[in-house]
């Protein structure tokens, strides 16, 4: 039996709560954790943001650093890369890495969330539904809850409090009342529509399984990433205001059929649900949130998207959480619980390459709606790749170092923008493989890239 003083309380059991509640319980330490929604294997209730997402290395590690990867093998589904869909039908391939072995994968978030609570509970974790934080003792680390069915509110008591409550945390919110504690929110002008492309009669995935795809339409676009059903998981990116083509102006079921027919009339044949899923469902936000500290004494810390959350075209933000989850337990592991301590040193290590892939999936934006329907970004990809073979672990693309490597962000965003100019010097004069000067390609690979570690 663990000391009284180690109980750890754990808010949020969301994708990351339960993975570090895994690896806590695994180190022999008691964990409870609470979380605002019922529990979502008894009750049907929407899985929360986003229907399905991409599950890359960073998250691939975490999972297997807790012993979990093994059994979700048979809810993901590869990705080898984007399917780029033109408003005529017309289909481009652009694979995401440079051979088969580099893919991400689909997998439910309802799903995930829900393989994850099992195994908390098998390694010996307490989940209790429907326990909302409504508010956290700065001084004593005292967390108060209260029961959304009955309106009952009780108090928690424990040495260490992890806030993993998502991009509206509250045990943040609590934060916010301490002296210097920065914190900014950005709101995209953007929001959201989760929409399905049910399956074929026999069961299968109308479109290339294999794949994201994308309607990219300069200021908006649609995705669709494969479910292991054989349905589409949709997300409709939208202006919120402005202009006919915004979630303002696309107010009504005939605006919406003619914006798809006029957009997308390729995905329209295959969504029978539209209308349904489109005025159903609710219209979701994205938000960029950077704090800090991350943490009170040693009594409470934040973690994932309640210290960082990102907006989603990276498909980095469950990613980047897990990662917070294998730092933090490294850490635990050389400090113990020393918690002032391994919070402050979580936070120092994590705090720039957060704050990196913040920018950098703001970035990633503006190439998934516009830029990949452009022939000239496609053919620095090309050349991207060509120096990734001809220069392995020195040129490595940016979206391989954050996808398929655990690059620290930060080191990615930096060579990532040296990649860059190099890329502009090479193809902005030339539009063929052929044509590229190799020899400054060589000369500047060598002068500028160091060797990657780590690849
Ligand atoms: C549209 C969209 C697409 C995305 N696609 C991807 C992707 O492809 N790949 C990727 O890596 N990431 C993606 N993300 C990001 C990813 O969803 C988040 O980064 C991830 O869910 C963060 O995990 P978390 O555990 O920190 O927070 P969450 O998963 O949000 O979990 C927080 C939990 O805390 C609970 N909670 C909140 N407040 C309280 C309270 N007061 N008391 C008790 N419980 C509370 C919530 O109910 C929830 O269960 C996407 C996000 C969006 C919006």
């Amino acid at each position: 039996m663990k000391p009284e003083r180690d109980n750890i309380t754990l808010i949020g059991s969301g994708l990351t709560g339960p993975l570090l509640a895994i690896s806590l319980a695994q180190r022999g330490f008691p964990v409870q954790l609470y979380e605002r929604r019922p529990d979502m294997r008894r009750v049907r209730i929407s899985a929360g943001r986003s229907i399905n997402l991409a599950l890359s290395t960073r998250g691939i590690h975490a999972l297997r650093e807790a012993g979990l990867w093994g059994e979700l093998a048979n809810i993901l589904i590869p990705m080898r890369g984007r399917m780029m869909h033109s408003v005529t039908g017309e289909l481009t391939f652009m694979p995401y890495g440079k051979d088969e072995t580099e893919f991400i994968n689909s997998v439910s978030r309802a799903e995930l969330n829900i393989s994850l609570m099992n195994a908390a509970e098998k390694a010996g974790v307490r989940i209790r539904f429907n326990e909302r934080c409504s508010g956290f003792d700065l001084r004593s680390g005292v967390v108060h809850l209260r029961n959304e069915d009955t309106g009952a509110e009780w108090v928690v008591d424990s040495k260490v409090v992890i806030g993993a409550d998502g991009a509206t945390s509250a045990v943040r919110t609590e934060m916010l009342k301490l002296p210097r504690f920065n914190f900014s929110q950005q709101y995209l002008d953007y929001g959201y529509k989760e929409l399905t492309i049910p399956a074929a009669t026999d069961g299968r995935h109308v479109f290339e399984t294999h794949a994201l795809h994308i309607w990219p339409r300069g200021t908006f676009m649609l995705i669709a990433l494969p479910n292991i059903d054989g349905t589409f998981g949709c997300i409709l990116f939208l202006p919120f205001e402005g202009g006919d083509i915004s979630c303002e102006a696309l107010d009504s079921e005939a605006k919406v059929l003619s914006f798809f027919e006029v957009q997308f009339p390729d995905a329209l044949r295959l969504m029978p649900n539209l209308i349904e899923n489109y005025f159903g469902n609710p219209t979701g936000v994205m938000v960029t949130v950077k704090c800090s500290p991350w943490h009170v004494d040693g009594k409470a810390l934040l973690l994932g998207d309640a210290a960082h959350a990102i907006v989603p075209f990276f498909g980095q933000g469950m990613n980047c959480a897990f990662e917070d989850c294998t730092y933090f337990l490294e850490l635990l592991d050389r400090y113990g619980s020393d918690w002032p301590v391994l919070f402050s040193a979580f936070e120092k290590v994590r705090k720039a390459d957060t704050d990196a892939i913040a920018d950098l999936a703001i970035e990633n934006f503006v190439e998934m709606r516009d830029s990949v329907a452009d022939p000239r970004f496609l053919f620095r990809k090309k050349v991207e790749l060509e120096l990734e073979k001809k220069y392995p672990g020195r040129f490595v693309p940016k979206y391989a170092m954050v996808t398929f490597h655990r690059t620290p962000y930060s080191v990615a965003a930096q060579r990532g923008a040296v990649q860059d100019r190099m890329l502009g010097e090479l193809c902005d004069s030339v539009q063929r493989l052929e044509d590229i000067d190799w020899r400054k390609a060589e000369a500047l690979v060598q002068q500028k890239l160091t060797p990657l570690p780590g690849v």
